[in-house]
C-alpha cells in the first residue's frame, strides 16, 4: 500500500488516498479472450489516475515487466510497462511502425505464472498512446521494452501469448510450469516445516 495524494486544482484541496494493489486473475479469466475497446473518457482524470498507479504497484509487487488491466479483470485499454525504476502507462496504445526483423525471446506473463514460452516478434516498433496525464506519446521502442509492449498489446486484443506458440511447445512449457510449481510447494511446506521447529 502507498498513499497517493491527489489536488483539486480548483480548489487547492489535497486528499489522500490508499493505493492497494490489484489481483492479477489466472489464464482462463474471459476478459483475457476479449478485445478491449478505445478509452473514451477525458485524462486526465482521477479514476484513470488510480487504476494506473494500482496498476504500477502491482506490477512491482509481482515482479513484472508489464501489466494489462483486464489480467486484473479491469475493463479498460490501458497497460503499464517498466522495471522497478521506470513505469509507463499505455492508454489506447498503437503501433503505427514496425520492424521486417524479427527474433525469439523467452516471455512469461503474470496470467500464467511459472510458465515460459519462446515468441517470435518484431525487434522495434513504433509506438503511439496517451499516458495518464494525457500526454500524447510517440515513441520507438527498441528490445525487451519493444517485446513487452507487443506482449501487452496483444492482452488489449484478447490474445495470449500462448496463441503465438505451437502445440508442442505449449505442451512443453505446460510440463516445465508443472515440475516449477510442485518444487515452489515443495519449498514452501519444508520453510513451514523449519519454522514449526523453532
Ligand atoms: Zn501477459
Amino acid at each position: 500500500m502507498s498513499e497517493f495524494l491527489t489536488i483539486d486544482t480548483a480548489s487547492g484541496v489535497v486528499t489522500e488516498e490508499i493505493i492497494e494493489p490489484l489481483k492479477v486473475f489466472g489464464e482462463n479469466h474471459p476478459m483475457l479472450s476479449v478485445a478491449i475497446p478505445e478509452y473514451k473518457e477525458a485524462i486526465p482524470n482521477p479514476s484513470m489516475k488510480n487504476l494506473v498507479a494500482r496498476l504500477k504497484m502491482t506490477m512491482k509487487l509481482y515482479n513484472g515487466i508489464g501489466l494489462s488491466a483486464n489480467q486484473c479483470g479491469i475493463f479498460q485499454r490501458v497497460f503499464v510497462i517498466g522495471t522497478e525504476h521506470f513505469q509507463i502507462a499505455c492508454i489506447n496504445p498503437k503501433v503505427v511502425a514496425k520492424s521486417e526483423e524479427l527474433s525469439r525471446e523467452n516471455e512469461g506473463c503474470l496470467s500464467f505464472p511459472g510458465m515460459f514460452l519462446r515468441v517470435e516478434r518484431p525487434t522495434w516498433v513504433d509506438a503511439e498512446f496517451y499516458d495518464e496525464t494525457g500526454a500524447f506519446k510517440q515513441i520507438r521502442l527498441e528490445g525487451l521494452t519493444a517485446k513487452c509492449y507487443l506482449h501487452e498489446l496483444d492482452h488489449m486484443n484478447g490474445v495470449k501469448f500462448i496463441d503465438h506458440a505451437g502445440p508442442l511447445a505449449v505442451q512443453m512449457a505446460r510440463q516445465k510450469q508443472g515440475k516449477l510449481v510442485k518444487q515452489i510447494v515443495r519449498i514452501q511446506k519444508n520453510a513451514k516445516k523449519m519454522g514449526n521447529k523453532k
